[in-house]
């Protein structure tokens, strides 16, 4: 399995975010709400390297000063990366809507 960065929002807010392993994204949602860790909202997953993060920050909901721990300066906002970056994250994130997370979504089935 891989290790994936969960993040969860619902409009204007962060909601919180799991880093769990997985098989896939929509794998690691589904067991971040069987072990009661999902905060709800829409879902944005992506795979992280196995090395990282650090052991603490694993397997639990993580909050926002968690999170600039984990990534002291808050990494690249999307909003000033060139697009050639941003094309690149895209692709390699999955976006769960809040629906789906909710198991109630009729749009994605
Ligand atoms: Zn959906």
């Amino acid at each position: 399995m891989k290790w994936f960065y969960l993040s969860y929002a619902v409009p204007g807010k962060f909601m919180g975010a799991v880093i769990l392993r997985g098989e896939s994204v929509e794998d690691a949602a589904e067991k971040a709400r069987e072990r009661g860790l999902s905060p709800g909202g829409q879902v944005l997953g992506i795979e992280v390297p196995s090395h990282l993060p650090p052991w603490p920050y694993r397997n639990r909901l993580l909050t926002k000063e968690d999170i600039d721990a984990i990534f002291p300066g808050g990494g690249i906002r999307l909003k000033d990366a060139n697009q050639d970056d941003v094309e690149a994250f895209k692709k390699r994130t999955t976006i769960i809507c809040e629906d789906c997370e909710k198991g109630l979504c009729k749009v994605h089935q």
